[in-house]
């Protein structure tokens, strides 16, 4: 089984639609969604949920009103000025859950042991069908943290599906940047494809990416998504990456079918022929290829 993490250095890339149409013609796949914070490949996949579960990826704090003696020892402690005042309630003290950090400082502190410290549920994950075949995606919570963990909940289970079911890829699309969740999403894994586009900036946050991959000494690719938009950039960008020993896998046309077929709901591949269609086609047979 090979798992294949497609990255980019920041979102806007085209990251999703090449993930969508390698997802199309892997043909026995598991996919796993890991861009947690902002999920998108559910919209050209079209996931039909399976089964569903909390994500409880942290702890939070919560004050029980009977125990609470108002001395105010939390509000004055939280570094996170999370412990709200309020004196027309009782009790006076109450904590805002978005900014509370999860440190636990409160409640240990507390000489009434009025603060609860219970593990929070952070979002949800999930498991579904697809028509090109199962697939674990995630939702966090709105300002909740704990996207790294989340994203390596979502590659564990699609392990599990992948080696239970006998299945040979486990396609992820990665989270934008290079924080903790990229991190997450790409140790261990078999192969890294970065997508970019032609631009300064672009190239820019790919060699921010390329060297986090280089780092856990992954087998890293690169294709350039629309190149043809600036193909000065483009062979710049190649020619560096290429410097760097990474194998530049791929260029994919500006094609208006792109957008065309997520209007449709569909990767690019299952749309129509077109020149960003044949081009994702080379992109995954030089991926079948070099993965053997
Ligand atoms: S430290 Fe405990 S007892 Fe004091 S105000 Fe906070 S919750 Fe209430
Ligand atoms: S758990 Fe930490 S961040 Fe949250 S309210 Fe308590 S002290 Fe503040």
């Amino acid at each position: 089984m090979k798992e294949i993490v497609i990255v980019s250095g920041k979102g806007g890339t085209g990251k999703t639609s090449v993930a969508a149409s390698l997802v199309a013609l892997a043909e026995r796949l598991v996919v796993a969604d890991c861009d947690v914070d902002a999920a998108d490949l559910h919209l050209v996949l079209e996931p039909h949920i399976k089964k569903t579960e909390d994500f409880t990826g942290g702890k939070s704090a919560g004050i029980v009103p009977g125990r609470c003696s108002n001395c105010g020892k939390c509000h004055e402690i939280c570094r996170f000025n999370a412990v709200i005042k309020d004196e027309s309630k009782q009790p006076a003290y109450f904590i805002d859950h978005v900014a509370c950090e999860g440190c636990g400082v409160c409640s240990y502190f507390c000489p009434g042991k009025a603060i609860d410290f219970k593990p929070s549920v952070n979002g949800q994950w999930f498991i579904s069908d697809t028509r090109y075949g199962p697939m674990v995606h995630a939702r966090l919570g709105i300002a909740a943290e704990n996207s790294g963990k989340l994203v390596s909940l979502v590659r564990d289970q699609a392990k599990i599906i992948a080696e239970k079911d006998n299945l040979p890829y486990i396609i992820v699309d990665g989270p934008p940047g290079i924080g903790c969740p990229v991190i997450s999403s790409v140790t261990g894994a078999d192969a890294v494809l970065i997508v970019t586009e032609p631009t300064v900036s672009g190239g820019h946050d790919l060699e921010r990416v390329a060297e986090l991959a280089k780092h856990f000494k992954i087998p890293t690719f690169l294709c350039i998504n629309k190149y043809d938009i600036n193909p000065e950039i483009a062979k710049n960008i190649e020619e560096k990456t290429e410097a760097n020993g990474i194998a530049v896998i791929g260029r994919i046309h500006y094609d208006k079918a792109v957008t065309e077929a997520q209007i449709k709901g569909l990767p690019v591949v299952a749309f129509q022929d077109s020149a960003a269609a044949r081009d994702m086609r080379t992109i995954w047979e030089n991926l079948e290829s070099v993965l053997g």
